[in-house]
């Protein structure tokens, strides 16, 4: 990133030397980024964060709308999947909400009897961003080309990108959303997986950038720090086990010092762990935790502290989801960061009794 911004910092468009400099760092970051996930190179489309991607991915139902006017996603989409939904129903689209299990998992069956003919579009992320709950992606895409001949398939990988394999053709799927700040690159860069046999419209137009999908002058510096964050994962599967293994540690530390109940399944993607402190607000929880130099969330960033409507889907208690946090780990965490974790919530909990 350092390197585009003080000296590779030309125009991809232009066609003299720092131009075509640029435009090299930029297909190298798209070749690397196309391999992680098994696509080809041209099927990446660098997008400005995961809400662009998603939003390219939904609204591209509206130019299908003469082959039928059905939505299905998941009511515990992340808000820039749904709402980019809910904005198409003035258009006259129909959008159905699979709804999740107590551990916060969509039922095939639901979708099964959701899809018809008339169904374009079907988007079911992969880990939910608060309780780290695994959706079963490529059943459901299986399901939908199977019962659906019109509907394009897309999945909010924002998740899941770097922190598992993901493999687009395995899994199915014809378009995937995925972002940057999620693996240690800076917030505002992402990309839409978008296979070549999927036909959609460009949110932007202009320029004819990024093969006419998303026009606007590419931001190098930031396509090159994605690159760089890719190409420093590490090998995902191991990388798992690892984590794994934190997060029942985090699970068992939590519940020895009778601390939480665990809100996210033990089938979760072992990168968020969902708790409930009973008794004690999250935003009284989080505050002071902050004092303490650990940054948890209250619910998802982007409701910036609004009752999770992932928790209430999944059935929690009112008293549940007012003493929710959301605990983010990264590969960096250790079972030292566990430790003060703990401690440091006891501490929390000793001092909001007595006060
Ligand atoms: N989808 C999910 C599941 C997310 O967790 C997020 C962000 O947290 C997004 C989409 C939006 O990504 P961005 O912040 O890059 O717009």
């Amino acid at each position: 990133m350092n390197n585009a911004l003080e000296s590779n910092w030309g125009n991809p468009s232009s066609l003299h030397i720092l131009g075509m400099n640029a435009e090299i760092a930029v297909n190298e970051a798209r070749e690397c980024i196309a391999k992680t996930v098994n696509a080809s190179p041209k099927e990446i489309i660098f997008t400005s964060c995961g809400t662009e991607a998603n939003n390219t991915a939904i609204m591209s139902a509206l130019h299908r709308k003469n082959r039928g006017n059905r939505i299905i996603t998941t009511a515990i989409e992340h808000p820039s999947v749904l709402k980019a939904a809910e904005s198409l129903k003035e258009f006259g689209f129909e959008v159905v909400l699979l709804k999740p299990d107590s551990n916060g998992v969509i039922s095939l069956s639901e979708l099964e009897k959701a899809l018809n003919d008339k169904t374009v579009l079907v988007s079911i992320m992969l880990v939910n961003n608060e309780t780290g709950a695994i959706e079963p992606v490529k059943r459901a895409a299986e399901l939908t080309h199977k019962l659906a001949k019109n509907a394009f398939f897309h999945c909010d990988a924002v998740q899941a990108f770097g922190k598992m394999p993901i493999n687009v053709k395995a899994l199915g799927v014809d378009m995937l959303t995925a972002s940057g700040h999620k693996i240690h690159a800076p917030k505002g860069v992402g990309f839409l997986y978008c296979s070549e046999r999927t036909h959609i419209a460009p949110l932007l137009i202009g320029g004819g950038q990024e093969n006419g999908m998303r026009s606007g002058t590419e931001c190098v510096p930031l396509i090159c720090a994605l690159h760089g964050a890719v190409a420093d994962l590490p090998d995902l599967q191991n990388q798992l086990d690892i984590q794994r293994e934190l997060y029942d540690y985090t699970i068992e530390k939590l519940l020895e010092n009778n601390l939480a109940t665990i809100n996210s399944s033990t089938e979760s993607l072992p990168y968020v762990l969902n708790i409930s402190v009973n008794g004690y607000r999250s935003e009284t929880l989080l505050h002071f935790l902050e004092s303490k130099n650990i940054f948890v969330s209250s619910g998802s960033a982007c409701s910036k502290g609004n009752v999770s409507y992932v928790l209430k889907e999944m059935g929690k208690s009112n008293k549940e989801i007012d003493s929710a946090l959301r605990i983010s780990f990264s590969r960096f965490n250790t079972k030292q960061d566990i430790d003060t974790l703990v401690t440091e919530l006891i501490n929390a909990t000793k001092k909001l009794r007595k006060a």
